[in-house]
């Protein structure tokens, strides 16, 4: 099942339960508008490469489109519009005023030089200049993508429009982002896991944990996880999984790959193969890398009692049928991994004022808005007798519908 039939099974299932009518289901499914471009550019090597490149704009009834770029061999069209919808249910969700979109180059920036990246990057703001914007829509970081990325991007798309800070978020501080935006994925994740387990009479301080994706959410997330003083047994990346029954000594983790960018040959615990973490003995799973990692194959040897989605899609529907029957609670990604796309709001807010938050503040109205808007799922959950994704979905569903009617067509 690709990743916008995901999307769109998750949907049905929450429209169904408010009986929502054909018209306006087509109506909410169907993206305001899709742009493929072509990004050719210059290697090093003077050879020209050919890229093609994505921004899809999904819904704004609620507010500019926001959504994050991602850089990854494996982007295509389908998978771009089908993260697009997701991110209208999830600024919903957490009730901040943006619609959603996403964008994706289909392009292994590992392969490419830093100069080359660059340029992959100013190419490709070119050729989507006109249609993003502070006002219309603001791309982020996503895979592949970071904060020197943003500042290409600021930097190209001034060169159009002029000074305009807020065209973009999860930039550097120095350009005009926000403290608190890096960490701010992960730090969400850890405070839902938090609030998950606490609803369970559970505390982060006697739960175990495994989290597959050592990038910017699993980093985050394990720091935060690990400062609360939970136990994370398993981490893993792209080049391998470790596992320690003790618990990882997670800040040597994280500084071992901020100087190698992999977890390949960090030492201090054993290798296991990179699928078995899904099914360790712990607690609390969380995928943070890739979609459609838990599917029918593998999610009835899932162990863990809960698993948070901080990857975007890790769970397919025929999976999450099967989570619900062997009772895993699964924290739906449209608010589990919201935290990222609420500081951006906080860092384009600040951008729009020229004025500055510190920390302090971020990460307090961070927990705050994350934790009403948990609150609130879980009500309506307790309420409908629904699981959590599907409560979330209506929570998002009934936001955008209620300002589509309100504005007309
Ligand atoms: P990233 O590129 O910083 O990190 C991705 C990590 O996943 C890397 O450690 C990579 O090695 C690892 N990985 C890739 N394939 C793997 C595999 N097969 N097995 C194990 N590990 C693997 O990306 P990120 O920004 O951390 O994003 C991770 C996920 O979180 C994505 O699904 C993204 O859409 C979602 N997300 C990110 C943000 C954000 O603010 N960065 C916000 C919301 C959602």
């Amino acid at each position: 099942m690709s990743a916008l039939e995901s999307v769109c099974r998750y949907f049905e299932e929450a429209a169904g339960v408010i009986d929502l009518s054909p018209n306006m289901k087509k109506l909410l499914l169907t993206p305001e508008r899709e742009v493929k471009v072509q990004v050719a550019m210059k290697l090093d090597n003077g050879e020209i490469a050919t890229f093609v490149g994505y921004r899809m704009q999904h819904n704004s009834a609620r507010g500019p489109m926001k959504g994050g770029l991602r850089f990854h061999h494996e982007v295509d069209a389908e998978e771009v519009l089908a993260l697009a919808s997701l991110m209208t249910w999830k600024t919903a969700v957490v009730g901040i005023p943006y619609g959603g979109a996403k964008g994706g180059i289909s392009v292994d920036p590992r392969n490419l030089s830093e100069g080359e990246l660059e340029q992959v990057t100013r190419r490709f703001v070119d050729e989507i200049q006109d249609v993003i914007g502070p006002d219309k829509d603001i791309p982020a970081p996503d895979m592949g993508t970071n904060a020197q990325v943003m500042a290409w991007i600021v930097n190209q798309y001034e060169k159009f429009h002029g000074f305009n800070p807020a065209c973009v978020t999860g930039k550097p501080l120095e350009l005009h982002g926000a403290d608190g935006r890096e960490e701010a994925t992960g730090r969400g994740v850890g405070l839902l896991t938090e609030a998950l387990l606490k609803k369970n009479g559970r505390s982060m301080k006697d739960a175990t944990v495994a989290i597959q994706g050592f990038g910017n959410v699993g980093t985050f997330t394990a720091a935060y996880i690990h400062d609360c003083g939970g136990k994370v047994l398993a981490i893993s990346d792209v080049g391998g999984a470790k596992y320690e029954p003790n618990g990882i000594d997670i800040p040597a983790a994280i500084e071992h790959v901020q100087q190698h960018r992999s977890l390949a040959d960090f030492e201090s615990s054993h290798t296991i193969p990179n699928e078995e973490l899904l099914t360790l003995d712990v607690d609390v799973l969380i995928p943070a890398a890739l979609g459609g990692v838990v599917t029918r194959e593998n999610a009835d040897e899932i162990r863990a009692r809960y698993l948070i989605e901080a990857a975007n899609g890790p769970v397919l529907p025929d999976a999450d049928d099967i989570l619900q029957r062997n009772n895993v609670i699964v924290l739906p990604d449209v608010l589990a991994n919201a935290g990222g796309v609420t500081v951006s709001y906080f860092e384009w807010v600040q951008n729009q004022q020229y004025f500055r938050w510190d920390l302090e503040r971020t990460r307090a109205e961070l927990a705050k808005t994350l934790t009403d808007s948990f609150e609130k799922m879980w009500s309506l959950a307790t309420e409908k007798h629904i699981p959590l994704r599907t409560a979330a979905y209506l929570m998002g569903i009934g936001r955008v519908g209620r300002a589509t009617v309100l504005a007309g067509i």
